[in-house]
């Protein structure tokens, strides 16, 4: 009979590596998670993730049922309101702009808004008082070994381990997909997103803001205080070669820009963090298990920062995941799982990258007539009732058929 080292090894200690060891190990499973890179916990150390995570609440289940809640609840900036804009009109009746309140649809907000550094801080420090899972940063997983009964995971301080399913949590370019032979496609917008903080002196009001004009949107997500003032998380999108002229204006140069093309909603903006930089693309795998492996987050999909999906679709993965585990835990890892958790997925995950790369595409374009044309796109995305209550819902998870 084989020897297990652990149930479960999680490849990738980011945001949804920890998540899932988190989630397994509260359902009762023994889990290894590994990562080459050991946690950046502080805002201003050098590699901190600036960017922040905007929770949906499916996602906020999935992290109190992972047990992570509590600690991140503290931390965690209420999203209210989500405001779509469209500035590229000169006259400001000819601008687009639609508000859709959470109230519309439930008693609790559309999600909770909270720094990537601090989630995996709060995620590291939960995961190590847990007797039955082991967190090991600083270690990759370097090969993969699998059979019908076990997966065999190298690791690269020259251990093994023996486990029933490999979660691979290990990121965009994933090496347990690649060494499973899965392949991926990929669409690239030839865009990059810069990610930092801003300070304001007109208050946020628990709105998020995304405001679109040719290049890709310009988004505000609502952050605490930070040295007594408003403060704000900003993603802008720009094509590739602006994005990193921007990122190397002197730093009031760049504060002017950036003001105007938030159209001063909030105030002159003024830089509070240091800036990172991160190439958009979609990109979906074949398929999202193989054997003795299930492929969730980035490993599994990637699409451009827009309406909050990225890491709500992977924590998504989890729940679907973790549900086939609980309702099952005999057939851990066992071919009827895994083929039942990439039918859960593949239709969820294909459509949402599929719409939100075509919103990318339509926010891309620039000058008129495309301006016009992207005005009309956003409306018609956003603006019609139905189709709006539907896409709140599907944010929200609570069904794909909209009310009439
Ligand atoms: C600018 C920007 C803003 C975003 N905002 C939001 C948002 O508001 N809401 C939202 O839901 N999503 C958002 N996203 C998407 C979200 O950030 C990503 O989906 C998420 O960070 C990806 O998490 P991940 O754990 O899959 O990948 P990663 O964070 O890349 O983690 C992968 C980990 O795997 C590790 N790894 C690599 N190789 C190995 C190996 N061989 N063995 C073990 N480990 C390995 C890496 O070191 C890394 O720590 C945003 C994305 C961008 C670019």
């Amino acid at each position: 009979m084989t020897e297990f080292t652990h149930d479960i090894l999680v490849a990738g200690g980011g945001i949804a590596g920890l998540t899932a060891a988190a989630a397994f190990g509260q359902a009762g499973f023994s889990v290894l998670c590994v990562d080459p890179a050991p946690p950046v916990t502080e805002r201003e150390a050098q590699g901190a993730d600036l960017r922040t995570t905007a929770f949906l609440q499916p996602a906020q289940a999935m992290l109190a049922r992972a047990g992570l809640w509590g600690r991140l609840a503290p931390h965690a900036m209420p999203l209210q309101t989500m405001r779509i804009m469209d500035i590229s009109g000169e006259m400001e009746k000819s601008r687009v702009r639609r508000d859709f309140d959470a109230a519309d649809i439930s008693d609790q907000p559309f999600g909770w808004n909270l720094p990537n550094w601090l989630l995996r801080r709060e995620m590291a420090a939960r995961v190590e008082e847990m007797p039955n899972v082991t967190f090991r940063p600083g270690v990759a997983a370097t090969g993969l070994f699998t059979r019908t009964g076990e997966a065999r995971v190298r690791l690269s301080d020259g251990d093994e381990a023996r486990v029933r399913l490999v979660i691979a949590a290990d990121g965009r370019n994933s090496p347990m997909r690649q060494a499973a032979g899965i392949g991926a496609r990929t669409l690239r917008f030839g865009q990059k997103a810069l990610a930092f903080a801003v300070t304001h002196p007109i208050p946020h009001e628990n709105v998020s803001t995304e405001i679109h004009l040719k290049g890709g949107p310009f988004t505000l997500v609502p952050l605490p205080d930070h040295a007594g003032k408003p403060s704000s998380a900003v993603v802008w999108m720009e094509e590739g070669r602006e994005a990193l002229r921007l990122r190397d204006l002197p730093t009031e140069a760049l504060e002017a820009t950036m003001s105007a093309r938030s159209a001063w909603l909030l105030g002159p903006l003024s830089l509070a963090s240091q800036i990172t930089l991160w190439p958009i693309i979609s990109r979906v795998a074949d398929r999202f298990a193989g054997e003795r492996l299930a492929l969730v987050a980035e490993a599994a999909h990637v699409v451009p920062p827009i309406g909050a999906q990225g890491l709500n679709m992977s924590l998504a993965d989890l729940a679907a995941l973790l549900e086939l585990a609980e309702a099952r835990p005999e057939g851990l890892g066992d071919p009827a799982m895994l083929a039942a958790y990439d039918r859960k997925r593949a239709l969820d995950v294909r459509m949402r990258v599929a719409g939100v790369s075509m919103l990318n595409g339509v926010s891309m374009l620039g000058g008129q007539p495309f301006g016009a044309l992207r005005a009309r796109g956003i409306e018609a995305l956003h603006g019609v009732a139905p189709v709006r209550r539907g896409l709140m819902r599907l944010g929200l998870g609570a069904g794909n058929a909209p009310r009439p």
